[in-house]
């Protein structure tokens, strides 16, 4: 671990699954070692349709299940969506809040990032906040602008390490197979530290901030080397336990 914080591997499967799929987190509890969940923490965001199946397939066992979305409130008028506190209530103890693929197809803002921070924080979960530039923002040299300005939006007062992980996830390497630099993470890692620093002071130490983007096996040891990554967001290594079981290995 760097400076004390735990690395956590979470995997998003996105809208993808179906009840067959259980068999996946289930190769995926059995896959761990208990030397390895003694040191990292180990995610799985489902669907929201198997959320109830997963939490019982990992009972008992090291693995976390999340949601991928939540609604800012905790009940209402909302046809369609689902809240903290309903996740909560199957068991999750995670959801991931701004993903990139929300903000560009259900026009998320930063502000609405920010509420459903909130709402994850009500119902006791832990709020996996994703930020990160388009290949557009990267070839203008506004990378540092547009994260840091994501992070100072989207994360709520008082943020805790407790409720609230910080996920860097360039658009322009989700599900592409490219990935930065390891400098070039890091240089994005250290300035979303310094930016947390200034948001919620000495805590900032203490919160983790994964690396999402083509994680893969083969690449996961050097981007989980590089300084101030504390883990990765895994979209589609995720799917396969083989895959996402040898991303866990790279600590
Ligand atoms: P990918 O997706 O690993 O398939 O690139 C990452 C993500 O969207 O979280």
């Amino acid at each position: 671990s760097k400076s004390g914080r735990r690395p956590l591997i979470a995997g998003n499967w996105k809208m993808n699954g179906l009840r067959s799929s259980v068999p996946v987190v289930e190769a995926i509890r059995d896959g761990l070692s208990p030397e390895l969940t003694s040191r990292i923490d180990v995610l799985v965001c489902p669907p929201s349709t198997l959320i109830s199946s997963c939490v019982a397939a990992v009972y008992g066992s090291a693995i976390a299940i999340g949601g991928q979305n939540l609604h800012a409130k905790a009940s209402g008028a909302f046809t369609g969506s689902i809240s903290a506190e309903m996740l909560a209530d199957l068991g999750a103890t995670y959801v991931i809040v701004g993903h990139s693929e929300r903000r560009a197809y259900h026009h998320e803002t930063d502000d609405g990032v920010h509420a459903k921070a909130l709402g994850a924080r009500r119902a006791g979960l832990c709020g996996i906040i994703c930020v990160g530039e388009t290949q557009e923002e990267r070839e203008e040299g506004r990378t540092l602008d547009i994260v840091r300005a994501q992070l100072a939006i989207g994360v709520p007062k008082g943020a805790k390490a407790s409720d609230t992980v910080i996920a860097y996830e360039p658009v322009w390497a989700i599900g592409t197979g490219l990935t930065p630099t390891p400098a070039d993470i890091a240089e994005v890692h250290a300035s979303l530290r310094e930016m947390l620093g200034q948001l919620i002071g000495a805590e900032a130490a203490k919160v983790r901030i994964l690396y999402g983007g083509s994680v893969k096996p083969g690449n996961a040891r050097e981007l989980m080397a590089v300084e101030n990554v504390d883990g990765a967001l895994v979209g589609g290594a995720s799917l396969v336990a083989s895959d996402f079981l040898g991303i866990a290995a790279a600590y």
